[in-house]
């Protein structure tokens, strides 16, 4: 299936631009021109990547962006027309993934989409004790293989993505039954569980994922 990428952007030019070559690299694409309207469709389509613009109608990128941080860690590159103004959104901490600013050439947009759809698998690939070949479905850790289902996988395929960061059980189920959600938050504790003996099994003193007390989880680095 074809990934998946919205774009935000109010100027209709810019953003048929985006369409095109994005579509061209092989990309399914949709194309908002109103702020208000991002938060809802991303929670109702979960897109693969968000291409955000800034200055918005209605409600501005920076605004649209922090709604999304609150229920999805999709990827989001943030577009503004002045290059001054990144550092004050990277001191923001806004969780975007990556800025570009206006003008570029739309080949340089579909590099950045790229590179971007690619990280979330390279950073589990360099983490030293834990490698996740998403590929295959194949994890390893300190050189042994775990046995995972594939649930089990893509869980800690989710966590390992983004260190540190608080996934609720909400979003881990989001992000595993796209389909249906008909799924109550104990299945969620019950592979993580599993998962968990299973690292425990090669592992026993690392504690990778963790519990965040009424949150959810959170892998830890080793
Ligand atoms: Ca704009």
């Amino acid at each position: 299936m074809k990934q998946k990428i919205l774009i935000v952007e109010d100027e209709q030019r810019l953003a048929e631009l985006h369409r095109d070559y994005l579509q061209q690299a092989g990309y399914a694409t949709e194309c908002l021109m109103d702020g208000m309207l991002a938060v809802p469709w991303v929670q109702e389509n979960s897109p693969d990547l968000i291409l955000l613009d800034l200055m918005l109608p209605n409600k501005d990128g920076l605004e649209v962006c922090k709604e999304i941080r609150t229920f999805s860690n999709v990827p989001i590159i943030i577009v503004t027309a002045r290059v001054e103004e990144i550092d004050r959104l990277l001191g923001l901490e806004l969780g975007a993934d990556d800025y570009i600013c206006k003008p570029f050439s739309p080949r340089e947009v579909v590099a950045r989409v790229k590179a971007v759809l690619r990280r979330g698998f390279q950073q589990t690939q360099t983490d030293q004790a834990l490698v996740l070949d998403e590929k295959c479905h194949l994890a390893t850790l300190e050189g042994k293989v775990l046995d995972l289902t594939a649930v089990e996988f893509q869980l800690l395929s989710i966590l390992a993505g983004r260190p540190g960061q608080i996934f609720s059980r909400d979003q881990l189920m989001d992000r595993i039954y796209t389909d249906h959600r008909i799924v109550c938050d104990r299945t969620i504790d019950s592979h993580i569980k599993k998962l968990r003996k299973k690292i425990a099994a090669v592992s026993p003193e690392l504690e990778l994922i963790q519990s965040v007390y009424s949150v959810g989880y959170k892998y830890k680095k080793p």
